[in-house]
């Protein structure tokens, strides 16, 4: 891959922003300096990336991924080849999906069995959380193989879906213990899906079928206890850090919120639906339209404010992280089972090729900075799990993951527009935003430019991860 020059633009990184030109040897940063610096080859000399009047942003790091999710008898309709092609147009150089186990399985198996599903197709890098379903003394004592010996550093457990990946308070607790004993990071689905079961039961017993009733009966409230509930657990497991994921709703930001202000180990990530979409103007549309948006955490409802708390929770830093929970179903054999009621429709939207592009939009409108954008997207999530400083960030010694964001440009969202991702439809369709993603580097190669995806499956390398950075 050789040399290559990225002349001209504004580097960002969440300490600043600066002209400078990044070179590239081969598939690691060696410098990031003035224009002009001696150390830079001579104009023609290597190959170059234009970026004049662009920003120069690390590659983008999605931490919540769900590529080829099985789920009953359906399966997400992205597969590791897919969705990291359309991840690499979003500007997107390294997602971390999901191994799971649930109640029987071993740990082990399923991690392998999900190498076998990446291996060989993914365009950028990535990296595997462990989801724990079925938290019993086999389970947990596979977890501290999972750091020392697989390059996995955070474990996933679910409050929510009794049955399947739900696990109680005890088991909650004694998986945190041995997490935070080996060092991991324990992420939290955290919604009472005992409660909400109920819930469920009750509408779909009215006749409530439609898929606004997906969101009326996960209530803000039940999120919020469950949030308060995991903090309070994480601290008895021996104040063990704690990962939030898809914070939906302000009353749940709230409990996060105290708990980072008492100086807990306490992080939370929030996805671009939840900033931009709505159960009223989203979920609330008819038929199958409306059940495009099912997704757990739900869309909220715009009167409550929920968004515009959101944006202040990722300036203030109560929100860390910006994931997209990227899990697309088609409407034909998917979201068209609103038939059957909206206890029937597979639970997921798609998203991973829009994060940048869409939080970007905070930055125009006046809600982040551009170095927050940065933060939140890129440099955070790779800190927060374990892959700083060879991800996230433009220094001297990182892997060359690096996109070109052009400002002055714009970005028609959707199938009418870009659209990337294995869906019959996009959440985003008809969309406009300020800025398109212009080139994308990974590890010292140009996979997208202005004439296309250049990254082919394979060429991803699976991440094998360190410890996580906390107490930020
Ligand atoms: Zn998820």
């Amino acid at each position: 891959m050789g040399r290559i020059v990225v002349r001209g633009g504004t580097v960002i990184s969440p300490s600043g922003r600066w002209r400078a030109d990044v070179l590239i040897d081969d598939e690691r940063i060696v410098a990031v300096t003035a224009p002009d610096a001696a150390v830079l080859p001579a104009a023609g000399e290597v190959a170059e990336v234009d970026a004049t009047g662009c920003y120069v942003i690390p590659g983008g790091v999605d931490v919540h991924t769900h590529m080829q999710l099985p789920m009953g008898d359906l399966t997400s309709s992205d597969t590791f080849a897919s969705g990291t092609a359309a991840a690499a147009w979003g500007g997107v150089t390294t997602i971390v999906d999901f191994a799971s186990q649930q109640v029987g399985e071993r740990v082990l198996d399923g991690l392998e069995a999900r190498h076998a599903e990446a291996e060989g197709q993914c365009v950028i890098d990535y990296a595997f959380h462990q989801t724990i379903g079925g938290v019993d003394d086999d389970s947990l004592a596979a977890i501290p193989t999972l750091i020392e010996r697989e390059g996995i550093s955070s474990i996933k457990l679910f409050m929510a879906y009794p049955g399947t990946y739900y696990s109680d308070d005890g088991q909650i607790l004694r998986a945190m213990q041995v997490a935070g004993e080996a060092g991991m990071l324990t992420m939290m689905h955290a919604e009472n899906g005992i409660a909400i079961d109920v819930l469920r039961a009750q509408a779909m017993a009215a006749g409530d079928t439609d898929a606004i009733h997906h969101g009326l009966t996960r209530p803000p409230e039940l999120e919020a206890e469950a949030t308060h509930r995991a903090v309070q657990l994480a601290k008895v497991a021996g104040n063990v850090p704690l990962y939030i994921v898809h914070l939906s709703a302000s009353q749940a930001l709230e409990e996060v919120a105290r708990a980072r202000h008492a100086g807990r180990n306490v992080l939370a990530e929030t996805c671009p639906q939840y900033l931009y979409l709505s159960l009223e103007d989203h979920l609330a549309r008819p038929g199958v339209e409306g059940a495009a948006y099912i997704c757990s955490t739900p869309l909220r409802s715009r009167h409550d404010h929920h968004q515009k708390d959101l944006w202040a929770g990722l300036r203030r830093d109560d929100l860390a992280v910006v994931a997209t929970d990227h899990c697309p179903f088609c409407l034909v054999d998917g979201k068209d089972r609103i038939s059957e009621g909206f206890t029937a429709v597979p639970n997921g939207i798609g998203g991973v090729e829009h994060r940048m592009e869409l939080i970007y939009q905070g930055v125009v409108t006046g809600e982040i900075t551009l170095e927050r954008w940065v933060e939140t997207c890129c440099t955070t999530p790779a800190r927060v799990f374990g892959m700083h400083p060879r991800k996230g960030e433009i220094v001297p010694g990182a892997d060359a993951d690096i996109v070109v964001f052009d400002p002055r440009r714009t970005t028609t969202l959707g199938r009418a527009g870009k659209h990337h991702m294995a869906m019959d439809h996009s959440p985003w369709e008809g969309i406009t935003v300020d800025g398109a993603i212009d080139t994308v580097i990974s590890r010292g190669e140009v996979i997208v430019d202005a004439n296309g995806l250049h990254g082919r499956p394979g060429r991803g390398r699976f991440l094998r991860r360190d410890r996580p950075a906390v107490l930020r």
